[in-house]
């Protein structure tokens, strides 16, 4: 019985592993050629995901590789106004450590044997029991796993529903070893979240393992096609940070410093979302986990939610190898509800970061003995 796993992020890599430390063998079909092809991005802030790890043998692992001083938190608002400053002590536990992601990716693909995972095989399409890759190569399969993200190929196997822009484009820019470059602004920043909230705008910046402090500057309320109208000329950086500044009049001084300072990396990114709640009637041999299955806001559920799907399918198959259509109704029972809940959490983070008096709503929403996550 073969199982085939499309992706290796961190939710079919988890998948994988769950599967491996339980006996069973699975294959990673990966699009990109190597572990190094492409930049894996910043840091995630792993919580309920540190479960799935846990299941994957891999917790200790974690533990070394996890930044708890990167739960330092920073909010402030567009004129300077400092409303919370927390930082974390050096005995707190690490309830939600930030981690870098191509750490977390290479702490798994280390625990697979070499041959799981192989390397630029690009799905095309699947049926009968035969994946095809754009090489024009096939592969057999019982059980198909979806787990190649936000815009998955295999999603279209189970159901119709397409990522829909959430009305957020961000532009991320970033300082490159800030400690070296920009002393000041490192401190600025501090050792892990810096957020300012302003009036359908806001910036975060977050200290990476690397040293690079990553900047992300939110536009909400704007059209899918805002990039285009923005009048930020991306083909030219430092014009682009220039016009960044200026779309954020009146923001204190420190903040455009803080943009002035960033290296020529200047990257778009819309956001999108499926719908929350998202279900599918079920096959018996193909099912979806991550973000093909739940895309959500980018408000720090997507990679623990994919740990998570990875973990628990990987469970459900091994209490019944020799029935992997029960396995696939369990494992998306389970699923269905958990992300369902996470996705309308997200969302309500998401307009509450929307709305006009977002700072003293996350101000609020952070304050120790009140709902913090
Ligand atoms: C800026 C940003 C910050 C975030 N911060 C957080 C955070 O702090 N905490 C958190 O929980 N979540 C965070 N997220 C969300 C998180 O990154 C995702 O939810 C998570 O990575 C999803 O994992 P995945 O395994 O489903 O997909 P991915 O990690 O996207 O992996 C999909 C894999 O599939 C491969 N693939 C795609 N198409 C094909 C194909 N046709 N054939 C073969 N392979 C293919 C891709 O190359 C990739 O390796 C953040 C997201 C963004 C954009």
């Amino acid at each position: 019985m073969t199982i085939a796993v499309v992706g290796a992020g961190l939710g079919g890599l988890a998948l994988a592993r769950v599967l491996h430390v339980n006996g069973i063998d699975a294959v990673v079909y990966e699009r990109e050629s190597s572990r190094d092809a492409r930049g894996q991005g910043g840091m995630l802030d792993i919580h309920s995901g540190q479960q799935a790890l846990r299941e994957a043998g891999l917790i200790d692992q974690f533990s070394a590789i996890a930044r708890g001083e990167g739960q330092d938190m920073r909010l402030l608002e567009p004129d300077g106004t400092l409303l919370l400053h927390e930082d974390t002590p050096e005995d707190a536990p690490l309830d939600r450590p930030e981690v870098d992601r191509a750490d977390l990716r290479n702490l798994l693909l280390d625990s697979l044997p070499e041959d799981v995972v192989r390397w630029g095989h690009a799905f095309a399409s699947a049926g009968g029991g035969l994946l095809h890759f754009a090489s024009g190569s096939s592969a057999a399969y019982d059980l198909l796993v979806g787990a190649d993200g936000a815009q998955s190929r295999v999603r279209a196997l189970l159901t119709d529903a397409r990522p829909a822009h959430i009305g957020q484009n961000v532009v991320e820019i970033g300082i490159p070893d800030i400690d070296r470059t920009h002393p000041d602004l490192a401190a600025m920043v501090g050792r892990g979240n810096y957020w300012v909230l302003g009036d359908g705008l806001s910036l975060a910046a977050q200290r990476n393992g690397d040293g690079r402090v990553r900047i992300g500057i939110s536009f909400y309320n704007t059209a899918e096609d805002w990039f285009a109208t923005s009048g930020i000329p991306f083909d030219d950086p430092p014009a682009a940070r220039a016009r960044l500044i200026d779309l954020l009049p009146g923001w204190d001084s420190r903040f455009t410093t803080l943009i002035a300072a960033c290296d020529d990396t200047v990257v778009p990114r819309s956001i999108t979302t499926l719908p929350a709640g998202l279900t599918w009637p079920s096959k018996p041999d193909v099912t979806l986990l991550g973000d093909a299955a739940h895309l959500m806001p980018p408000v720090g559920e997507g990679a623990n939610m994919a740990l998570l799907d990875g973990a628990v399918l990987g469970l459900a198959l091994a209490a019944h190898p020799d029935d992997f259509p029960a396995a696939v109704r369990e494992y998306e029972g389970e699923m269905f509800e958990r992300t369902g809940a996470a996705a309308r959490m997200s969302a309500r983070i998401q307009e509450m970061l929307t709305s006009p008096d977002a700072s003293r709503r996350v101000l609020e929403f952070f304050r120790p003995g009140t709902h913090r996550r």
